[in-house]
């Protein structure tokens, strides 16, 4: 499997999304995704499907080592004395003893951006997760995060597929050796319909979804798609015996509208 780098984070290129999953089938759809060769999972406090998330990790029979697994941590959790109780209430839910990223959700203006991140650092140093970064952060906000941090940042989380673009996100996330991670990378299904991206695909043999997540991973961007279907777990995996041309990917990008969220 590919990886994306992010400041000594190694990130698998294709994770599982899991949003909107809950209860014994999120479990299910984690145990089948490692099973099929995923090695990545990002889940949420907020998602409520930790605890389901662990069991399907546990359940998969891999190996913890070989999962980089995500969690986030919700923006009520941000004051110093908050998020330390957040990150290990995760690891109880996760019944884990760390994670492998640790994010925080999304920005919040009402606590100082440097008591967050210094009380994540905190989290790393001690060993509650291997690697932190940011969700949801714009190119500004990426700036006043890598000078407020006392400890490199592995990523930023953001929407990312041909209908948005986020060029300066990932350029500032380059300049400062972070990784990207496009979440609904498929434009929350939405791909499917898409007539220039299918027929792209017809000429590889590979669904619309599958080029538009080649697409991410050749400009060296990570991308989490979310399936409750076994059989579309494959689909959004079998993207690496394929290469998009330098003109199927401008032909993909041109498609990108700046409205698009
Ligand atoms: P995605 O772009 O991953 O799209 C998910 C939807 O696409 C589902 O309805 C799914 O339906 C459908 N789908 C999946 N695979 C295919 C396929 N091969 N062909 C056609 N349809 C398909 O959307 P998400 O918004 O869920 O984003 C992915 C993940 O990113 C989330 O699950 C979450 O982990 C993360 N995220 C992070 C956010 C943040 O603030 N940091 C915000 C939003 C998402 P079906 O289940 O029927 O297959």
């Amino acid at each position: 499997m590919n990886v994306v780098e992010g400041n000594g984070a190694r990130i698998p290129a294709i994770g599982l999304g899991t949003w909107e999953l809950s209860g014994r089938p999120a479990a299910r759809v984690v145990e089948q995704a490692l099973r099929l060769g995923y090695r990545h999972i990002d889940t949420a406090q907020v998602y409520d499907n930790e605890r389901e998330v662990g069991d399907g990790l546990r359940a998969s029979g891999v190996r913890r080592d070989d999962v980089f697994l995500t969690t986030k941590v919700w923006t009520n959790h941000f004051m110093a004395k908050d998020l330390e109780r957040s990150a290990k209430e995760s690891l109880a839910r996760l019944r884990l003893t760390e994670v492998d990223l640790l994010l925080l959700h999304w920005p919040n203006s009402h606590v100082p951006l440097a008591e967050t991140l210094g009380a994540l650092s905190h989290a790393r140093q001690m060993g509650l997760t291997r690697h932190i970064g940011v969700s949801n952060f714009t190119v500004a906000l990426i700036e006043q995060a890598v000078a407020a941090c006392p400890e490199p940042l592995a990523c930023d989380q953001v929407e990312y597929h041909p209908y948005l673009h986020q060029a300066d996100v990932i350029e500032a996330c380059r300049r400062h050796g972070m990784a990207f991670v496009a979440y609904s990378p498929i434009a929350k299904g939405r791909v499917k319909g898409d007539r220039a991206l299918a027929r792209i695909g017809d000429r590889y043999r590979k669904s619309a979804a599958q080029v538009c997540l080649r697409w991410l991973v050749q400009q060296n961007v990570a991308a989490i798609p979310r399936t409750s279907r076994v059989e579309r777990l494959s689909e959004n995996i079998d993207i690496f015996d394929f290469e998009l041309s330098e003109d199927d990917m401008r032909e993909i990008s041109a498609i990108g509208r700046a409205d698009a969220r």
